[in-house]
């Protein structure tokens, strides 16, 4: 039999995460009815992925499948929640089975790694799109805000910055420095194409931690939301701006660049209090102190000879309407 909208549900979604306890109510009927524990809250957050817009229209399927996911986790990573469930709203233009199969595993791969379960959903004809709603559940009052942080908090970022933004740039221009070999690229393709989210850091920094923000628009940018929902600035130094090995072998500012204002590194931004630093870095994660929250709302970057320049506070990552 042909596959129609009911089949593809079935043989694709139904059975493609593994069961939680907690799911009352599965794939297959109006709604998921889920139990959320006493001691907890749930943390939602909603992503579109738009072919052409966030993903190239011929991107792998297996890796856009976990990339959809992916940006959500990192969301509820920010967050300090931990992953449990998600709905899928899927806009299709055609029934392409081998399309489908490889979207599924790559989306079930990344989902079996975080335990959280795919409960529902919708599926419909038109350009193709992937919506993605994660739901995870935070221990009451300890949900990380970007409001948090404090005078004198010690900022950090976790993994390496700018990979993504490296491969985007040259996928989208000429761009392609010699000093980049096969193995580069292969690295830096798989962080644009495959991003971890970074829900293992985030749970054990969550006691020591002000506020938090996943890196999905540029560092600036997104530190930006943490110093204007707080009302304060921040001095980093560039020196210990975290780079890749591959993007260490570039031109310094270009890597700096990228480091500082492209988009797609889904790593953390969070602050910690002076006093918590020495716990934070007992815990011997892949993190990275680079600077401190100050009360003038400016950010002020300073690089190695400590000379400082200033940036208008408002510096922007990627925003869809401007
Ligand atoms: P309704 O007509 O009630 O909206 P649907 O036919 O849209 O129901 O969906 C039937 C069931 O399949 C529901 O449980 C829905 O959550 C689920 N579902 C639909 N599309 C998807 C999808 N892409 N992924 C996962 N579950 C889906
Ligand atoms: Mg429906």
């Amino acid at each position: 039999m042909a596959l129609n909208e009911f089949s593809l549900i079935k043989q694709y979604f139904a059975d493609a995460t593994q069961k939680r306890q907690d799911v009352i109510v599965d794939i297959g009927d109006d709604c998921a009815v889920l139990s959320c524990p006493e001691d907890s809250d749930i943390a939602i957050s909603i992503d579109t992925l738009v072919s052409g817009v966030h993903f190239f229209a011929d991107v792998d399927p297996f890796t856009l499948g976990h990339k959809s996911l992916a940006v959500g986790l990192s969301d509820l990573a920010a967050m300090g929640a931990t992953p449990a469930w998600f709905t899928l709203a899927l806009t299709l233009p055609e029934l392409d089975e081998n399309w489908l199969s490889a979207f599924a595993e790559g989306m079930a791969a990344l989902a079996s790694q975080h335990n959280i379960q795919l409960v529902g959903g919708d599926t419909t004809k038109g350009p193709l799109t992937i919506s993605i709603q994660v739901h995870g559940l935070v221990k009451k009052g300890t949900q990380l805000r970007r409001s948090q942080a404090k005078l004198s908090d010690k900022i950090y970022v976790s993994g390496t910055l700018g990979d993504a933004g490296a491969a985007l740039q040259k996928r989208l221009s000429s761009w392609q420095p010699s000093e980049l070999t096969e193995q580069d690229w292969l690295f830096l393709n798989k962080r644009l194409e495959q991003p971890s989210p970074r829900l293992a850091i985030s749970q054990k920094i969550l006691p020591f931690t002000h506020a938090a923000i996943d890196i999905s628009d540029g560092l600036l940018a997104d530190l930006g939301h943490i110093l204007e929902t707080s009302g304060k600035g921040a001095r980093i130094n560039l020196d210990a701006i975290p780079l890749s090995s591959s993007l260490q072998k570039i031109d310094r500012q270009q890597a700096l660049k990228l480091a500082l204002s492209s988009g797609d590194d889904y790593e953390l931004c969070f602050t910690v209090a002076a006093d918590q630093v020495a716990a934070v870095e007992a815990l011997n994660l892949d993190i990275q102190q680079i600077g401190e929250i100050i009360d003038e709302q400016t950010i002020v970057l300073l690089d190695e000879d400590g000379k400082p320049s200033i940036l208008d506070i408002t510096s922007k990552g990627y925003d869809h309407f401007a």
